[in-house]
Formats: C-alpha cells, structure tokens, sequence
C-alpha cells in the first residue's frame, strides 16, 4: 500500500505555535522532506527528533521530488516542512502536492500557522472576501502589470513581500490603487517586534521613507470601492428596482439599494419606478 505525505505546518515565529498533532506527525513520518535542512533540523533538535531528512527546495524539486515519490509508492511516510508556515503556500511544497496528487497518494494537510492568514485576521480590513497574491515579481514591469490587472479587484488583496522590495513595491501599488487606498502592513508576526501598521499608501510611503524596512512582510490591501454601474440606463434601473419588489423589497428600499449601486439619484428613480 502506498504511504501517504503529511504537510506539517511549522511556527512562523514563535515555537509555541507548533501543535501537538504536528509534532506527532513529524515523529511518525518514515522521513521528512525540508525546504532548508539547517532550518528544520534546529526545529527537530528543538523538539528532539531524529528522522532522516531530505532536500526538497526550489532549485532541487523535480530530482528531489521523483525521490520522494518513490519512497512514497513503496509505502513510506513523509513528512514535508517548509522554512516557516503551511507548506504549499507561496513555497516549492505545491508541486510536490501535485506530482502526488497525481499519482494517487494520499496528501494530508495539518492546519498550524500561516502567514497571510495571520495577517489578514489582524489587518482590520474587510475578511469575508479576499484574493492571496503571494510574491509579486522582482521585474518591475511584470509586478506593474501584475498591480495593474488587480486594479478592480474589489476583494481585499494579501501580499507576501520582502523588507528590501518593500519601497518599490509600496510605489508601485500607489499607482495602480492611489496613495488614498487602505492597507496594512504586518512583519515580524508572532515574534517579539510583532506590529501591523494600519494606514494609506501614501502614508506607508511617506514612513518608510524615514524608517527602514525590517523583518518578513504580509501585505494586506483593501479591495476597490464596488464601482458603480452607472452604465445602466434608468429604464434598467427602474427593472432592477422591480426586481427587487418582486423579491419582497419595499419601492423604498429597492430604490435605495438600486441608486446606491448605479449611482442613479434616489427622487429620480423613485419617481421613474411608480
Ligand atoms: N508557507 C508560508 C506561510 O504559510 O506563510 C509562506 C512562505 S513564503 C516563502 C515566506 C513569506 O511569508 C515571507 O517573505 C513573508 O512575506 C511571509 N512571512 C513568513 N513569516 C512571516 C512573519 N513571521 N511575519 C510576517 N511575514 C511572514
């Protein structure tokens, strides 16, 4: 029978976010694949654990990978650890979790720390809706195209981002969102120096032009105001304003909400809906 390949997700920061189910994980595992061994192995010593552990990172992923899922056809267990947080995100765990999926191992993931996810939960900034972004590209142009594209984006928007990026990347979403655009910039989460700045763009510009970008950095950025759809003529307007009275709205409220939404005065569309 085939073995199965447990993503364990490792602290962030603090080592007290390691959970016992991790842990146990990572002692049963026949062996562990490791993003950085020196990085994992001060964890496993830490936790006083001795397992065979195997380089699977970026530059080594498709030998290392095969390797792996040979062991795990034959009927071993791996444990797989990134440097820091849940493995497949933004991280070389994704391809191994796809070579598996697609030859039929089994994958499972224990749920432990992450950083969007951190950060998102503190940035107070709307979490119902959001979109994971993950890096954005060194090649300027390939980060502005990729800002760009997210210009509408509505939802709120998680960027990892790298202390020595972080000014050109700040300069370059004031340009495709506006200096006025929400955002909140969380580093050193879980650490001792943990803080998440609440404030503009422009803001965020304007302090790190006097302070210098330290530590490991999730991007949390608020969606773009819902546009409205002023397109619509009034004759639409009044059929959604129906719509909506036909699904139990009061002409009242349906003309509120319809106004709001198609950026129609409110007296105008009341009086075209009678
Ligand atoms: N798989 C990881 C996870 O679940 O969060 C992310 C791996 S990605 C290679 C590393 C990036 O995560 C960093 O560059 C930074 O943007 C973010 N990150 C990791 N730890 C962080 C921390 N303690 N505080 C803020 N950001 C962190």
């Amino acid at each position: 029978m085939a073995g199965t390949l447990y993503l364990v997700p490792t602290p962030i920061g603090n080592l007290g976010d390691i959970s016992p189910r991790a842990i146990r994980a990572l002692e049963e595992a026949d062996f562990i694949a490791a993003e950085d061994t020196r990085v994992s192995i001060k964890l496993l010593n830490h936790l006083d654990i001795k397992k065979p552990l195997v380089s699977y990172h970026e530059h080594n992923k498709v030998p290392s990978g095969k390797g792996i899922l040979q062991r795990l056809e034959t009927g071993e267990t791996c444990a797989l650890v990134t440097d820091a947080g849940t493995p497949a995100i933004s991280d070389p765990g994704e391809d191994l979790v796809r070579l598996c999926a697609d030859s039929g191992i089994t994958v499972v993931a224990i749920p432990g720390p992450c950083a969007a996810i951190t950060a998102l939960a503190i940035s107070g900034l709307p979490t119902g809706r959001f979109t994971f972004e993950g890096f954005l590209s060194v090649n300027k142009r390939s980060r502005q195209e990729h800002l760009a594209s997210l210009k509408d984006e509505t939802r709120t928007m998680i960027f990892y981002e790298a202390p020595h990026k972080l000014k050109n990347t700040l300069e370059d979403m004031a340009d495709a969102f506006g200096a006025d655009r929400k955002i909140s910039l969380c580093r050193e989460l879980t650490k001792l120096h943990e803080e998440a700045l609440r404030m503009t763009i422009g803001e965020a510009l304007a302090y790190y032009g006097e302070v210098n970008p330290r530590g490991e950095y999730v991007l949390i950025v608020a969606g773009a105001e819902r546009q409205a759809e002023a397109q619509l003529s009034m004759e639409e307007c009044v059929e959604k304003v129906h719509a909506l009275m036909e699904e139990g709205l009061s002409r009242k409220d349906a003309v509120k909400q319809v106004s709001k939404t198609c950026g129609v005065p409110k007296n105008a569309l009341y009086d075209a809906a009678l």
